[in-house]
């Protein structure tokens, strides 16, 4: 058994090893791809239940390497974090998707919005806030029509920096959204602290809707919760009919999902924003 056990550890080490070296590998392949302009804007647009009408988009990364290769987020992302890559890619995601938003014609109302995911890495860099304004002021994008999707995790930060660069955030007057609500370790106190304007319902508790009644109450508790306090709430993968017609009973404000749309190319994007603003 002695012998087994050392043979165990020398698998899992070699493992290991190997599994660290993709990741170093994957690393400095995706330090190329930010430099070489490998990395792109996936737009999925988000729409009232009210009245089905386009209300703005989350921007989403995509990366497509030098061999056509598609590098999914969920793989490339926990990377970037880990290294510190995320501070510098998260720094293009924002200049991009507010350069994009800019150009949308202003006559929509209200103006369509544009939400970026932001890493509590970079909620923890002390020059964030800043970075935001000048990414507002150089593309001439108003504050209001930019959020910000923070995960319920990054409010649990304890280090000062997070929560200041939060509150600089809001009196530049961005939108602040919580993402993947009810996934994380959340508490009420946070969430009447950080004030979001969106509470973004996790795809967990929205698939299926209609069949669960425990999602279902769940979902009701966030809503009225979300609402009481102000905020929007908004259901995230939605992907049917009767998903969506469970949301509407339930007084959901916004939904965002493969039923309505899936994140677009940047051209796509342009032409359903092109379409709304001149029916
Ligand atoms: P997320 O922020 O929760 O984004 C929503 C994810 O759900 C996206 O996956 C989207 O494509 C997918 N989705 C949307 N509608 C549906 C649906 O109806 N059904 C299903 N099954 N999925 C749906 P994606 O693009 O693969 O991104 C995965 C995660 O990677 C994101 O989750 C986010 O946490 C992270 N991510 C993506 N782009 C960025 C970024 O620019 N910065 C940071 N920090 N994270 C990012
Ligand atoms: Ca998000
Ligand atoms: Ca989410
Ligand atoms: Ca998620």
């Amino acid at each position: 058994a002695k012998a087994g056990g050392r043979n165990n550890f020398c698998f899992f080490s070699r493992h290991m090893t190997q599994q660290a070296n993709e990741r170093l590998l994957l690393e400095s392949q995706l330090r190329a791809a930010l430099a070489n302009g490998e990395l792109r804007l996936a737009l999925q647009p988000k729409y009232s239940v009210a009245a089905r009408h386009l209300t703005g988009f989350e921007a989403l990364l995509r990366w497509t390497d030098a061999t056509g290769r598609v590098i999914p987020p969920t793989r490339f992302i926990p990377v970037a974090e880990d290294s510190g890559l995320i501070v510098d890619i998260g720094l293009w995601v924002l200049r991009e998707a507010c350069h994009v938003a800019a150009g949308w014609p202003a006559a929509g109302k209200p103006a369509l919005t544009i939400a970026v995911n932001a890493s509590p890495r970079q909620l923890a860099q002390p020059g964030f806030a800043d970075e935001v304004a000048r990414a507002l002021a150089s593309s001439g994008l108003p504050a209001a029509q930019l959020e910000i999707e923070v995960t319920e995790n990054a409010l649990l930060e304890k280090t000062g920096v997070v929560q200041q660069t939060l509150a600089l955030l809001k009196k530049l007057g961005v939108r602040l959204a919580v993402d993947d609500f009810g996934t994380g370790y959340s508490s009420l106190a946070y969430l009447k602290n950080f004030a979001p304007d969106t509470v973004k319902i996790d795809r967990c508790f929205v698939t299926n809707l209609q069949h669960r009644q425990d999602n279902a109450a769940i979902v009701l508790a966030i809503i009225t919760l979300a609402k009481s306090l102000g905020m929007e709430a908004l259901a995230e993968g939605v992907e049917t009919e009767e998903e969506f017609a469970a949301l509407a009973a339930l007084g959901c404000d916004t939904v965002q999902g493969y039923l309505t749309g899936k994140p677009l190319p940047l051209d796509e994007a342009a032409a359903l924003v092109a379409a709304v603003s001149h029916p």
